[in-house]
């Protein structure tokens, strides 16, 4: 970093020393390696590892160690860093400083400040988990995602300690809770399905994830001239521009220098956190961009997506530009979503979801892609439940892809070694050998080809799964608490089954032919876009929710309760505390909509076509007789301001009604039903005056402006 003017990529720094950056902010393993007795890196290992407790002594050496390193480094304060269920983080500074008695002060952190906190977090949602009158839950240090520091262009640097945040009986609070729990649940049932396979070399499987965030840039003038934005992170009102996406001139065309300038400052300041920043380019629509890292274990995953968002709407200030997350900031262009890639890794480095070159590896695939299979279609409307949220409802089920109904892509070879394999005849292509479990290796399947099935929701891409429906904004922790647990059930019955077997071969196939059997309902390989598609999932009996409101209900299915309780994840009042909380954000994000929309209206819209009507009708005085221009002009605007001002009223009406409403579901629904389509309508009536008005009049910056103008 340059001491000058403590930004990353100072025009000073020509050459950056990357591998000398990545991680420069990491508490992580070379330097606990470096910094810690030997006796307390292994004891911190085997905690970190084996999630063996840690002793109070270890924790003060290592508290000590790491608060030295982080004050080198130039940090003041620490905080613990949770992921409360807003979503997004939180982070309460305290210095380490401790007065001593002659006036001055020492630095300070000690085992215990590392690993517990008692932040006041009586204004988080905790959904009736946690009444007020006992409003402190605490943070529980996760040595498993390691300390980082957080530098700001103030200069501040801040040791961040990963946390978990519960109430004081223990009730998860945030997002990471339930995420180690469901790690933890399908390590387990991983590990003995390997076993009865004959892997004994083994001891834990992990979850990886790799998120590729999709996000858009504006410049900040235009944003902060856009009261929706600011309030929304969307537009709610605004033309289409002349031009949109349809030349597709956009995705992974050429980076403006602009954009690449506040690209390399992202690398360096997600590099120097130890986030493997690695892919970046542009996306479908204008000024849409998208990064992905490389894959790492789901909890860091999401720690690092975190602060991945974070870090852009961050850098892109600097930059003089605002960074939209939201799932659908324009009408009319492709929103944004988060490809959420995901698969099961040993701590011996295989990837169990990789098809193999040796008949054991085969075996091993197949159990694990049939536990996927019937994970998926099983509790397909899990998975949807977790995507769900109000800007999200703006992609899944609505114009836009993917369609809200879950099914699997495995493509036509794998597909068919399967259904092959389930009816027990030779593989399809000429030539191939009648396959034999434990006995032959699969044929080579195409891995990762670039015209593989772009438009399933859940597809397999060679050696993993990516999830799809995510929306770009939201935390990866809930859909990967229901991958992880869904995985995790299905493998504890295929698990059940191998253990009792005395044939493994024989009972890997009718594991297969039972997978074929009951769960080639959800595999499609075809085009998900397609309205055929709906048809075919409706006769197929898949679920089809399209919006959140409906989406959300799957949280509390006596199938989800049953479910997350078996695992640990989630118990009955944690899954209805989120579902209460999920639902009235829902409820609140269409309130703040609809407010801005009446603000907006009444403030910019009105006042600007008034004032447009006035100097028309002065017009129409000068210029009499040939004045039929402006009389047209004028009529237009006129009946689209009476129409605006029915709806708007209308709008008034039902969004009072619906905040009236104390049932949280009838509310959401309301929301959903009255609310928002006022809000489309109204909506309508604005954008048809704006194309009428002129553009010296019109308040507010439009699309081209904040599409084309980067
Ligand atoms: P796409 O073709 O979908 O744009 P990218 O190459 O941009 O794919 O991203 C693929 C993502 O999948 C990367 O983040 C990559 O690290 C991740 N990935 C690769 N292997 C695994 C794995 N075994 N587990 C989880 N994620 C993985
Ligand atoms: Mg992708």
């Amino acid at each position: 970093m340059c001491t000058e003017c403590n930004y990353g990529s100072c025009p000073d720094l020509i050459n950056i020393n990357v591998p000398g950056l990545f991680g420069s902010n990491v508490f992580n393993e070379k330097i606990m390696k470096e910094r810690l007795p030997k006796e307390t890196y292994k004891a911190l290992k085997k905690t970190i590892e084996m999630g063996a407790s840690l002793q109070p002594e270890t924790a003060a050496v290592v508290a000590n160690a790491m608060k030295d390193w982080a004050i080198e480094k130039g940090a003041t304060h620490y905080t613990h860093w949770f992921q409360p269920l807003t979503g997004s983080t939180a982070e309460k500074h305290d210095s380490f400083i401790a007065p001593t008695l002659d006036g001055s002060v020492i630095m300070e952190f000690s085992g215990k400040q590392l690993i517990q906190g008692e932040p006041d977090a009586s204004s988080f949602p905790s959904g009736g988990l946690r009444a007020t009158f006992e409003a402190r839950g605490y943070t529980a240090w996760d040595c498993t995602s390691p300390a980082f520091l957080k530098e700001d262009a103030a200069g501040n640097v801040t040791l961040c300690i990963p946390t978990a945040f519960c109430s004081y009986k223990g009730e998860a609070l945030d997002k990471k809770t339930p995420l180690l729990r469901s790690m933890a649940a399908v390590s387990t049932q991983s590990l003995r399905v390997l076993k009865a396979l004959g892997n004994d070399t083994s001891s834990r499987v992990t979850s990886t994830v790799g998120s590729e965030q999709e996000y858009f840039l504006v410049e900040k003038e235009y944003y902060l001239n856009r009261l929706d934005l600011l309030t929304c992170g969307r537009t709610l009102f605004g033309a289409p521009a002349p031009k949109g996406q349809e030349l597709e001139d956009q995705y992974f065309g050429s980076i403006k220098d602009r954009v690449s300038a506040f690209m390399k400052d992202l690398d360096i300041e997600l590099w120097k956190m130890g986030i493997t920043s690695k892919t970046k380019h542009n996306e479908v629509a204008p000024a849409q961009y998208e990064m992905a890292p490389v894959f790492a274990t789901t909890n860091i995953a999401a720690d690092h997506n975190q602060l991945v968002m974070e870090t852009m709407q961050k850098v892109a200030l600097r930059h003089g530009m605002v960074c939209l997350l939201h799932e659908k900031p324009y009408a009319g262009v492709n929103g944004s979503g988060k490809h959420n890639n995901w698969s099961l890794s040993t701590d011996d480095g295989i990837n169990l979801l990789e098809p193999g070159t040796t008949p054991e590896d085969n075996a091993q695939f197949l159990v694990f892609l049939c536990a996927l299979l019937k994970a998926v279609d099983s509790h397909a409307d899990i998975m949807r439940a977790t995507c769900g949220s109000s800007g999200n409802d703006h992609r899944l089920g609505a114009n836009e892809a993917p369609p809200a109904i879950i099914s699997v892509f495995l493509g036509d070879e794998l597909s068919d070694i399967l259904f092959n394999l389930a009816k027990g005849e030779k593989a399809p292509k000429k030539g191939d050998a009648f396959l034999k479990i434990g006995v032959d290796t699969l044929p080579e399947l195409p891995k990762d080809n670039t015209d593989r099935n772009r438009t399933s929701p859940f597809a397999f891409t060679g050696n993993k799964f990516e999830f799809r429906m995510v929306g770009s904004s939201q935390s990866i922790s809930g859909p990967n608490v229901a991958l992880n647990t869904i995985a995790a059930e299905a493998l504890d019955e295929i698990a059940t089954r191998l253990e009792k077997s005395k044939d493994i071969n024989a009972e890997i196939l009718n594991i297969i032919k039972d997978t074929v059997k009951n769960h080639e309902k959800i595999i499609f390989n075809g085009n998900n876009y397609s309205p055929d598609w709906e048809k075919e999932a409706g006769k197929r009996g898949l679920p089809n929710t399209k919006t959140t409101v409906d989406a959300l209900k799957s949280f509390i299915t006596p199938k989800a309760l049953k479910l997350f309780a078996k695992y640990n994840v989630l118990s009955k009042e944690e899954l209805h505390s989120r579902y209460d909380i999920y639902t009235e954000q829902f409820s609140k994000h269409i309130n703040i909509e609809a407010q801005t929309a009446m603000q907006m209206v009444r403030r910019l819209y009105f006042p600007a076509a008034i004032r447009y009507m006035t100097e028309l009708g002065n017009s129409m005085a000068v210029a009499g007789k040939s004045a039929s221009v402006q009389k047209e002009l004028l009529e237009s605007i006129g009946n689209l301001l009476t129409s605006a001002n029915k709806k708007l009223k209308k709008l008034e009406e039902e969004t009072i009604k619906s905040q009236a409403i104390d049932k949280v579901e009838k509310q959401a629904v309301a929301f959903r039903d009255k609310v928002r389509p006022c809000l489309n309508d109204l909506r309508a009536d604005i954008d048809a005056i704006e194309v009428l008005m002129p553009s010296d009049l019109w308040p507010v910056p439009v699309y081209s402006d904040m599409l084309f103008k980067l």
